[in-house]
């Protein structure tokens, strides 16, 4: 979200310029690769449940496409703006890169909270959307899936709209759809699942073995619960947990030291992953200021809720304990923390790696659905597994041999498999 002094675009094309400086890319590319390719601005105009008209302001931005058609999820938030939309874009570009997928980089969003609306308001927006944006998106030119607050439900009103107007069955025009009707099997688990097999990699390269580690996790949603559930499956243990709390319109963290439990906690929890306080409570759980979750002395720690809350002003009271950052949301940290964590010596999984399970199932499931073949659950996991552990370490690798900080040799290998791209279709 944008605050006076954060923008995720600024924010994005300085993580950008640092990656351009080190691989001396000429002006052209640089100039074309610092700025979305094109991108669209719309309103949807929605009847509410009680008869009136409201407007809500759509976004849709294409990055890069130059090694496959644009892809990335659609974020439901009242903070939106083109300038979060247009940065987490890019970083899409640079997440199907380092993955290696055959897709380019796009994002959506709708400034709207789905706290207060309904399910039929909902999916009026849903379909709103894609009539908006229908002849631009495409299962051959950009992609979308879910992100921030939103679900396979709403994909599948997306598909059905975009269905309706083509007088087609194209399932691959939306990924993360609901199983069954055109979703893969763990695509709902893949990015939290991908976040810990790339902590997995990263403690195997530390010699620490999971069983003897504890974590403190940012966020309650999707990626944050399913990242809890495999790593607790490894043997690990959490002990803290923060999420938003939007009676308060503040966050809390929910602490046990003797370790959370997932069920326990998810059993009364929102569909938004807001923890219910005085139930919390009752279970056993501390019940904290929001921020302390960064505090934790702990070995491991997983932003998974929104961009911005790794800065400079609080990653200094990150624990001395802590040996791994694994960033399960888009930007959590701001460039200047980059540099404290970087002189603690933490060991960084940088965004666009670290949390690219989700849309290497997106890819998974557009081949699935162009096959009309759905593989079992254990395939889909088995593939994934193998793809975030060789995107994870080939950047390692190259971080080893150029000595450079994890987001680093990332941005470096994603920007020159893209620029490489751009160049040899004469587009730079
Ligand atoms: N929204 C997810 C992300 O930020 C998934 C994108 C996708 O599957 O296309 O990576």
């Amino acid at each position: 979200m944008e605050t006076k002094s954060f923008n995720a675009f600024k924010m994005a094309q300085q993580q950008f310029d640092h990656a351009a400086d080190i691989l001396e890319l000429d002006e052209a590319t640089r100039d074309f690769l610092r700025n979305p390719m094109r991108e669209f601005h719309f309103n949807i105009s929605i009847t509410m449940d009680d008869g009136s008209k409201k407007i809500f302001r759509g976004f849709r931005s294409m990055h890069n496409d130059s090694r496959g058609p644009a892809k990335g999820g659609i974020r439901f938030h009242p903070q939106e703006t083109i300038d979060t939309v247009r940065a987490l874009s890019m970083w899409m570009t640079w997440k199907t890169s380092v993955a290696d997928i055959p897709l380019g980089g796009g994002k959506g969003g709708v400034i709207c909270d789905p706290h207060n609306l309904s399910l039929r308001e909902q999916e009026q927006i849903c379909r709103g959307w894609v009539r908006q944006i229908y002849k631009n998106v495409g299962p051959f030119t950009d992609i979308p899936a879910p992100d921030v607050m939103t679900n396979p439900q709403h994909m599948l009103w997306m598909l059905d709209e975009y269905e309706t107007i083509s007088g087609q069955k194209q399932p691959g025009f939306i990924t993360g759809k609901p199983v069954g009707m055109g979703g893969s099997l763990g695509r709902t688990e893949a990015t939290g699942y991908g976040v810990i097999i790339t902590v997995r990699e990263a403690l195997k390269k530390l010699k620490l073995k999971t069983k003897d580690t504890t974590m403190s996790l940012q966020g309650f949603g999707n990626v944050s619960q399913y990242a809890i559930e495999l790593y607790t499956q490894m043997g690990g243990k959490v002990i803290c947990v923060s999420c938003w709390d939007q009676k308060d319109q503040k966050s809390y963290s929910f602490k046990k030291e003797s370790g959370i439990e997932l069920s326990e906690l998810q059993g009364i929890t929102d569909q938004f992953g807001g923890i219910d306080k005085e139930k919390a409570k009752d279970l056993g759980y501390e019940v904290l200021d929001g921020n302390v979750w960064l505090e934790q002395d702990v070995d491991i720690l997983v932003p998974a809720a929104l961009e911005n809350q790794i800065t400079q002003e609080n990653a200094n009271k990150i624990s001395s304990r802590v040996k791994i950052i694994s960033e399960g949301a888009n930007g959590p940290t701001t460039p200047d923390a980059d540099k404290v964590i970087k002189d603690k010596g933490i060991f960084m999984i940088p965004d666009f790696l670290a949390n690219a399970g989700g849309v290497i199932c997106s890819y998974f499931e557009q081949v699935q659905c162009n096959m009309n073949y759905f593989w079992s659950k254990d395939e889909v996991l088995g593939k994934l597994d193998q793809k975030m552990t060789f995107a994870f370490n080939a950047v390692t690798q190259f971080a080893d041999k150029h000595d450079l900080y994890m987001r680093d040799a990332a941005y470096i290998i994603a920007v020159e498999r893209v620029s490489k791209a751009c160049k040899s279709r004469g587009w730079v």
